[in-house]
């Protein structure tokens, strides 16, 4: 266990926070607010703690220079209205500069400042000084609460750990106990469905799910990868050529270990990745030489739900299907539809398949829902995410 902000006194403090602000924008405007809003809780106790809050993120890819189309302003305004308070904010081009140290500085407890985007300095992603230095010299106690990037180790998400008593926040305390309850200790039986196109970044979380899982319902455009090691043709399907023995291994290793793989029974494909291509279902081992399969078919969502429907706790990392597109969200929704419907403790792995939960209206229905992407893959996997592992442990 980690300590968290609650094990440590922060009255009076400089406590430097990651948070992950690196929220979706559209013309200087953020079109989506969650992360901002998921990481209030901590920042709100810090403030009635009389912490001196200095927040820290990245947003986007800046390459270690200042963009101003990634500047963090827009957040700082935001979090402004959220929190009905001021946010100093300062941007600063290499990020810390003395403006921003007398800044921090004159802090009072119960104020708020924002730093400027982390990764506007090339040493953040490589966490080196002279900018981790830099960093530290800003504060005394060093809290990590953006999960969506703990599984890198980078100036602002790891490296701090080094200079100061370091904990973790509510957001990443709320993540761990969520995940890690799930995989060590869940209610059964205990379902993991998968989807999503990327096979080769999943087939290491089934490999480790397996150990825990009782079922793993496979989905969406990695499906064909596994049909095609049944020895069935696809047509123009996405397929991971590469990954192909990896899957027949994985659905031997799985009956070995009396564990349920399904995949799909039946597609619906189409004569082209649009979404008004004209689409028709077929079996699993009928897929025509010139169509692709874009979502999982009716049989499908029937099997999937039963199964679903006598879960006790399910992980769901990936759609079903190209979702983006109406015409080929049918099984990505139903799914969605299921899990709001189980009674199940229900966690959904950050990503497309947090994005679809919000997109159908079934938000409220899930038990928790990953702010982490990349970093929820990593921890199904059973990897150790630097962000977490530096924290000082309980
Ligand atoms: P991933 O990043 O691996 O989780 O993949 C997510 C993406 O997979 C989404 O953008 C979906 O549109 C896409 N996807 C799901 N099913 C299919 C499919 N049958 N063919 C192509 N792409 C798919």
């Amino acid at each position: 266990m980690k300590k968290t902000v609650r094990d440590v006194d922060v009255a009076g403090k400089r406590v430097l926070v990651r948070c992950d602000f690196n929220v979706p924008m559209k013309d200087g405007k953020i079109t989506d607010d969650f992360r901002i809003v998921s990481a209030l809780p901590t920042i709100k106790y810090l403030i009635e703690n009389k912490a001196r809050v200095i927040l820290m993120s990245h947003m986007g890819k800046p390459k270690g220079e200042p963009k101003p189309e990634l500047s963090l302003k827009p957040v700082a305004d935001k979090l402004c209205r959220l929190l009905g308070k001021e946010v100093v904010f300062i941007s600063s081009p290499k990020v810390v500069d003395e403006k921003v140290e007398e800044a921090a500085k004159a802090l009072e407890s119960g104020q708020v400042m924002l730093l400027e985007n982390t990764r506007y300095r090339a040493e953040e992603t490589k966490n080196k000084e002279p900018y981790t230095g830099e960093l530290a010299k800003l504060g005394e106690i060093f809290v990590n609460d953006a999960f969506g990037t703990a599984h890198r180790e980078h100036s602002s998400t790891a490296g701090l750990a080094a200079y100061m008593p370091s904990v973790s926040g509510f957001l990443i305390e709320n993540e761990v106990k969520f995940l890690g309850d799930a995989l060590d200790a869940p209610e059964r039986p205990f379902v993991a469905i998968m989807g999503g196109a990327k096979v080769g970044d999943k087939i290491p979380v089934i490999k480790n799910l397996m150990k825990k899982v009782d079922t793993i319902i496979i989905g969406g455009g990695m499906s064909y990868t596994f049909f095609k090691a049944m020895g069935y043709e696809v047509g123009t399907s996405i397929l991971d050529e590469e990954s192909i023995d990896l899957a027949r291994e994985l659905m031997q290793k799985t009956k070995k270990a009396n564990v349920q793989l399904l995949l799909p029974v039946d597609s619906v494909c189409a004569k082209a990745f649009d979404n008004d291509s004209q689409s028709e279902v077929f079996d699993r081992d009928k897929i025509p030489t010139d169509m692709m399969g874009m979502d999982i078919g009716p049989r499908t969502i029937e099997l999937y739900k039963g199964v679903i429907a006598k879960a006790k706790t399910i992980v769901w990392n990936g759609p079903a299907g190209v979702f983006e597109m109406s015409n080929f969200a049918e099984g990505t929704k139903a799914i969605a539809q299921a899990l709001a419907d189980s009674q199940a403790i229900t966690i959904i792995g950050g990503g497309d398949s947090a994005a679809a939960v919000e997109q159908f209206g079934f938000k409220d229905k899930m038990t928790h829902i990953s702010t982490g992407g990349g970093a929820s893959l990593e921890f199904l996997e059973g990897k150790t995410l630097p962000g977490i592992a530096c924290l000082e442990d309980k």
